[in-house]
């Protein structure tokens, strides 16, 4: 009697799930629509009708595509046409890093790059051309450019654009913006499509989550053909998935704002990176955050870095401003200890400074100095 009942329950899922089918198979035709249904209806009861005979019946994962799932079938077809091919040329630290996402987002990705990664391209999942005449053959929709930022003009300079496609969507990551936006518009041929990206992160602070991190992009030229604005919102809609806070802005603003911000936290992180500073046992919470800075900032290649500095042109003035602001605090700590030391040599009654006491004041042993005048008052 169960067994009966548990049957009873499958047969009206099924029908259940052909109606449902039924409703949702709109976009094939009538005649093979009905076809179809009438071979799987028939395919599932004679199924029962043996499961009956044989008092067993086996169907146990209605929620798994069927044979007759149109709507899965199409949607495995739909996915594949969504997506994109993306080529990254410079496939160093970060070209890597940002592979990895895309290809994890079901994209792919082709590579190239001066030295020869195929074995870390094929570990990711990646297609890696050592000819960058190859890799512009496979014709991607995207290409990446993710080499340094000091090397950018020589390799936008021997780029072979004519071998890719008329209207290829051509973007960079530099951590500088200004420079990759007007040798973009200075080099590449007038129908490609130009983005300028700088994800605010990398290896290190974006070896987890990207979610809240930074994500600074303008659209310097797109076509007005809706594919092209569409590839172009579908490669920034990648970034926005992955939870980045998406910053519109002009390459210029982003110089601007980056030179004091990025440029600064760089030269904090290579600072304290020289000098080297060990883990104590008695490390504060401030302590810990300027190891994670030097981490930060310590392993990128000393050509970003140079490349922060070089090619942003606020970056000089913001150095400077560093240098003021050490000198100040610095500065401040000097005086005040000079102060003590001349309120010890100055006293009310004797008006001539104490050459010891000077000569105390810059010296190593200025603490037993102090102490002498100390004594004397
Ligand atoms: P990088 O030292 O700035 O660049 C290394 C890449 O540049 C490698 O792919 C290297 O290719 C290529 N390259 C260097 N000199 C070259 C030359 N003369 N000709 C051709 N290619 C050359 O380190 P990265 O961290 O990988 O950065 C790549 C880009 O991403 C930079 O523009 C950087 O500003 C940007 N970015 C980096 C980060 C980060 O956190 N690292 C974050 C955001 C944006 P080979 O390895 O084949 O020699």
């Amino acid at each position: 009697m169960r067994r009966y009942a548990s049957n009873l329950v499958s047969i009206l899922v099924f029908e259940h799930t052909v109606m449902i089918c039924e409703k949702t198979a709109h976009f094939l035709s009538f005649s093979t629509k009905k076809t179809l249904l009438k071979k799987s209806r028939s395919k599932l009861h004679h199924k029962l009708e043996r499961g009956r005979s044989k008092e067993r019946l086996d169907v146990n994962a209605i929620d798994a595509a069927q044979p007759f799932d149109f709507e899965a079938k199409a949607k495995v077809v739909t996915d594949k046409k969504k997506a994109l091919k993306i080529g990254i040329v410079g496939f160093g630290n970060f070209g890597q890093f940002v592979a990895k996402r895309i290809i994890s987002k079901g994209h792919t990705v082709i590579a190239t790059s001066r030295g020869d990664y195929s074995a870390v391209a094929e570990n990711l999942g990646a297609c890696f051309y050592p000819d960058i005449d190859d890799f512009c053959e496979e014709h991607p929709d995207i290409v990446i450019l993710s080499t340094s930022i000091l090397s950018t003009e020589k390799v936008l300079r021997e780029f072979p654009f004519q071998r890719l496609r008329r209207n290829t969507l051509f973007c960079d990551v530099l951590s500088v913006k200004q420079f990759p936006k007007q040798l973009f518009l200075k080099l590449l041929p007038k129908n490609f499509d130009i983005l300028c990206l700088h994800p605010m992160f990398g290896p290190d602070s974006g070896k987890g989550s990207w979610r809240d991190l930074p994500l600074v992009y303008e659209k310097v030229r797109v076509g007005e053909e809706k594919s092209r604005k569409n590839r172009c919102d579908q490669f920034l809609h990648l970034f926005e998935d992955e939870g980045c806070r998406m910053v519109e802005m002009s390459c210029e603003e982003h110089d601007r704002q980056a030179a004091s911000s990025q440029f600064i936290t760089h030269t904090v992180g290579r600072m304290l990176g020289t000098m080297e500073l060990a883990d104590t046992s008695i490390s504060t919470k401030g302590f810990e955050s300027l190891r994670s800075l030097v981490d930060n900032t310590y392993n990128d290649s000393f050509d970003l870095y140079y490349g922060l500095f070089m090619y942003n042109k606020n970056a000089t003035i913001e150095l400077s401003r560093l240098e003021q602001a050490f000198d100040e605090v610095k500065g401040q700590l000097f005086n005040r200890l000079h102060e003590i030391i001349r309120n010890e040599i100055f006293t009310e009654d004797d008006a001539s400074p104490s050459t010891q006491g000077l000569q105390n004041s810059t010296g190593s042993n200025f603490q037993g100095g102090l102490e002498e005048n100390l004594k004397k008052n």
